[in-house]
């Protein structure tokens, strides 16, 4: 640690001297003050907006953020990583920290979440003593879309998949009849066939808006997506299922091929065995909660008090800056899985890891209190009598379908809360021996 700072003092006394070519010009500095144009964080964004966000961080703030791609996706999207540090201090020296979102694509405000971090880091540095201090201090590594596909397919239907090529109605073609937007509303409907004059139970559902592709009889039975969870797919206790204790009895039928065995996971976890990190959060939606391993055992793991204590800290921020309930517990508590991201990052790195979930819609029950507290829009019925070679259809947005381009009310609050849990995640790193890589995984 000696050694560090001793650099660390040298290096100040260099970029002092004006030696360091990068404090050389002043007014490049000064350019880094100048912040970035508003963003509304109160509407749902595209995949393109966070690209184009993750590059204007670069290109605005040099001296604080690398815009880089660590993989890509079945449909050859990048996988983008924002970097974040005050380059400097030599970065190399500094605890890394990630925060990796979107793994299952439709868990948009997760990505919002991720990304407004990002931006409020950068943006943040010359005016907030608490950005400040983690830039100086750490190595931020935040990966807004880790599932480019999946978050593309969000904007068609609310999925967790990626899109691996699949064969989802047995035609051995693969994905042939996809989700189409006939009508141009802006939401894939479910499809149903009845009278005019049919009530809602009487109608019967063939499929999901689609010009039936494959000329099939079922419209949209074939969409874009996989049916793999790709966080049931990390190289840690993969396909792992227990028939006498249940355990992984969520995760089984999901579980990519093989461990790994996805682009998008391989992407994780190479990136992050040649950065180890201290602390990695998975940024979710479905639920408001912190969670921290195991996933897959009830057992306690070593670091199971420390990450206990951190993880019910973050959600009582959470709960702060959201004026939201936020509940706490080990991921295994709250429901068994296996070959979990975080199971992979604590089991084989020894990365101190958590699990926000950052959202989850509905009105409160007194059986469970832990929601946003926004009614479910209603289901809108539609008839549309003959409809591509169909006849006397119905179309019915759900609710969810209405949600594909919209963000739930106060997305502003909630990306500052999950920002202030995540300022307590980094705020109890460093702590203990750190990351790291066991020799036989680079053989
Ligand atoms: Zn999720």
């Amino acid at each position: 640690m000696k050694v560090i700072v001793i650099v660390a003092v040298a290096l100040a006394l260099l970029v002092s001297l004006g030696a360091m070519p990068f404090s050389a010009n002043p007014a490049v500095n000064a350019e880094e003050t100048e912040s970035m144009p508003a963003i509304d964080w109160t509407v749902r964004h595209s995949f393109e907006f966070y690209q184009d966000l993750a590059n204007n961080l670069a290109a605005k703030h040099p001296f604080l953020v690398n815009t880089y791609p660590i993989g890509r996706s079945w449909r050859e999207l990048p996988i983008t990583c924002i970097e974040l540090s005050k380059k400097t201090i030599i970065p190399t020296t500094k605890p890394g920290i990630a925060v990796i979102a979107n793994i299952h694509g439709g868990e948009r405000e997760g990505a919002e979440s991720a990304a407004y971090f990002a931006w409020w880091l950068a943006n943040s540095y010359y005016t907030d003593k608490t950005a400040k201090a983690i830039l100086d201090k750490f190595t931020v590594y935040v990966i807004p879309v880790m599932n480019p596909d999946g978050y593309v397919n969000s904007f068609l239907a609310n999925t967790r998949y990626n899109s691996r090529p699949t064969d989802n109605n047995g035609d051995k073609i693969p994905n042939n009849d996809p989700y189409t937007d006939t009508n141009g509303d802006g939401f894939i409907a479910t499809v149903y066939t009845g009278s005019p004059t049919s009530t809602i139970g009487e109608r019967v559902r063939i499929g999901m808006e689609s010009p039936d592709w494959d000329k099939n009889g079922k419209p949209g039975d074939d969409p874009k997506f996989s049916t793999i969870d790709l966080n049931r797919t990390f190289d840690y206790m993969w396909n792992r299922f227990d028939p006498d204790t249940g355990t992984g009895a969520n995760s089984w039928l999901r579980a990519g091929p093989d461990a790994a065995s996805e682009p998008e996971v391989q992407a994780v976890q190479n990136f992050l065995k040649a950065h180890p990190v201290y602390a990695v959060a998975t940024l979710h939606t479905g639920e408001q909660s912190v969670l921290w391993p195991w996933c897959w055992t009830g057992q306690v793991p070593p670091d199971g008090p420390f990450m206990a204590a951190v993880g019910t800290a973050m959600a009582q921020a959470i709960t702060a800056g959201t004026g939201r309930p936020f509940y706490a517990m080990t991921s295994y508590e709250d429901y068994p899985t296996s070959a979990e991201m975080i199971d992979w990052t604590y089991g084989r790195l020894g990365i101190h890891s958590y699990t926000i979930e950052v959202y989850e819609g509905g009105l409160p029950t007194p059986d469970w209190p832990w929601t946003w507290g926004n009614p479910p829009l209603p289901d809108q019925w539609i008839y549309l009598g003959d409809w591509m070679g169909f006849h006397n259809i119905w179309f019915r947005n759900t609710g969810s379908a209405q949600m594909v381009n919209r963000a739930p009310p106060d997305q502003d609050m909630m990306v500052k809360g999950v920002k202030d849990g995540l300022v307590v995640m980094i705020q109890s790193e460093p702590y203990g021996p750190g990351p790291s890589v066991p020799l036989w995984m680079n053989w």
